[in-house]
């Protein structure tokens, strides 16, 4: 509840709020110890990520935004995925790292190195804090055994040829994260045929070798020659890294149905203690492109470098996220970008004559600068509110332009309001240059030679259509598109502007 905000009035301090898919429903957060353990899924690097495999890393990073908000300390785990990850995520055939390194030619560890820069340099170019540590899992495949041996000892596995196996019959509590019934199990599952395997639910720990495929990337292990599974690698370097138990788990949604929990049945076979493992599940929606989820495994999907060869800022892209709910399914398209990179020279329109802003991190420091400044504290209580009531980046963007636009607020009390949505939304308001958020060429930019170079292709493809030669007419297409040529045929011939 808000408390009305004024001279003598202390104002409130929302709780934080957390929607925890463990049970579906919104939860009150205290962390369990002074520093808050936050482990995030992480990227399996044998590929460019896309801009839908990104929303997942600045929903986190909202949520660290959030907690340092509120003025509690985390530490952040992002895990690298560099072996173990079979194509199409099912227990057995061929590993996502080898299949790519067989596709580009080079060694397992070149893509991975490479494709891990690739990442850092994207989150970096969303502004998304860097967490603590980006365990590798090749480096964890002991620690990763020594846990599934105890799983085998506790009597929680079977062996088949195709490797180890966690037993989900053992786990009476197995799929509660999925809202699993023990009658729908079975079609909760991936339909994937593994030989031999009790029920479809149960999954791989250890990877075996199979007669004859001798595997790149191999350990040995007590059930022959092999990788870890796939889930093994989250529990293990979570636990290394955070302690046995720790506060937050996040990914996108479509890992709350399955590695999530497998995640969950064997470290919570591991630790034996009756005790949750980890107490807040948060999962983020998908990106939709078109009427498609962007899955990793859809080809062509676009990737920020595409968006900034595009001419938009890679904050625009963050905007456009921001501006969704993070359990909200957005729908990516051209006229939303254009909408959030307009947004955002507005925003940085007005935001700019402030400057500079003073540094803000915590409701704590924005309070201060608003002492004294009712018309900037029921601001600030309006995004402490909506920050608290798990993560509602819309309605702080919302009060961000309301800062802005709002008469009664003197340049001070703007500058606090706006240091104070940027800490939370962090489109680094503080520096963005207006002119990187200038993308579309004037067609006066163009010199004679340029124009007339279009002109020409433009007349080219008119022609192949006439002479019905498609092939060609969709070349030249492809062409003008190279040149940044927005082409659009209409009743009276194809007119053409500069994107
Ligand atoms: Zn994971």
């Amino acid at each position: 509840m808000c408390a009305p905000v004024g001279w003598g009035i202390v104002p409130t301090n929302h709780e934080l709020r957390l929607y925890n898919s463990l049970g579906r429903r919104m939860e009150d957060f205290t962390p369990a110890a002074a520093v808050a353990g936050l482990y995030s899924c992480g990227p399996t690097v044998y590929a460019y990520p896309h801009l839908g495999n990104m929303r997942a890393y600045v929903f986190a990073d909202t949520l660290r935004r959030v907690l340092r908000w509120k003025a509690i300390p985390v530490r952040h785990v992002v895990n690298i995925t560099d072996v173990g990850h079979a194509v199409a995520d099912t227990e057995t055939g061929e590993d996502k790292m080898e299949v790519a390194a067989a596709r580009e030619r080079r060694s397992v560890m070149d893509i991975a190195a490479y494709y891990t820069d690739v990442f850092l340099v994207d989150t970096a170019a969303l502004n998304i804090l860097p967490a603590a540590e980006y365990p590798r899992a090749s480096t964890y495949v002991e620690p990763m055994i020594e846990f599934a041996k105890k799983l085998d000892k506790d009597g929680f596995t079977y062996q088949l040829p195709s490797g180890l196996y966690f037993d989900t019959a053992k786990d009476p509590g197995y799929g509660e994260l999925a809202l699993m019934s023990t009658e729908g199990q079975l079609e909760a599952a991936r339909l994937e045929h593994v030989e031999g395997r009790r029920r479809k639910t149960d999954f791989a720990l250890w990877r075996a070798e199979e007669p004859g495929q001798r595997r790149v990337l191999r350990w040995d292990s007590p059930w022959g020659w092999g990788a870890p599974g796939w889930h093994l690698e989250c529990s293990v370097m979570s636990m290394a890294l955070l302690g046995q138990h720790f506060d937050l788990h996040t990914g996108g949604v479509d890992h709350r149905e399955l590695h999530h929990v497998n995640e969950i049945a064997q470290s919570q076979a591991f630790l034996g203690d009756g005790r949750p493992w980890v107490r807040y599940w948060l999962h983020g929606e998908f990106l939709q492109l078109g009427a498609h989820k962007m899955a990793k495994s859809a080809g062509g999907a676009p990737r920020l470098a595409d968006l900034t060869e595009a001419g938009y800022h890679p904050m625009a892209y963050r905007l456009f996220l921001l501006g969704g709910h993070y359990r909200s399914q957005l729908d990516f398209t051209t006229a939303a970008i254009d909408a959030a990179q307009a947004t955002l020279r507005r925003l940085v329109a007005r935001v700019q004559p402030l400057r500079p802003l003073p540094p803000v991190e915590t409701l704590a420091d924005a309070r201060q600068l608003t002492e004294g400044n009712p018309a900037a504290q029921r601001l600030l209580d309006t995004i402490d509110a909506a920050a608290a009531a798990d993560l509602g980046t819309p309605k702080i963007l919302a009060a961000l332009q309301d800062a802005l636009r709002e008469a009664s607020l003197t340049p001070e009390g703007q500058r606090a309001v706006v240091a104070a949505a940027d800490a939370l939304l962090g489109l680094g308001l503080a520096s963005l240059d207006p002119a990187d958020l200038e993308h579309r060429r004037a067609l006066t930019d163009l010199s004679a030679a340029e124009k007339q170079a279009i002109e020409e292709l433009v007349a080219d493809r008119t022609q192949a259509r006439k002479e019905r030669d498609w092939d060609r007419a969709d070349q030249i297409r492809a062409e003008l598109d190279e040149l940044g040529v927005d082409l659009t045929d209409t009743p009276e011939g194809p007119v053409w502007q500069l994107r």
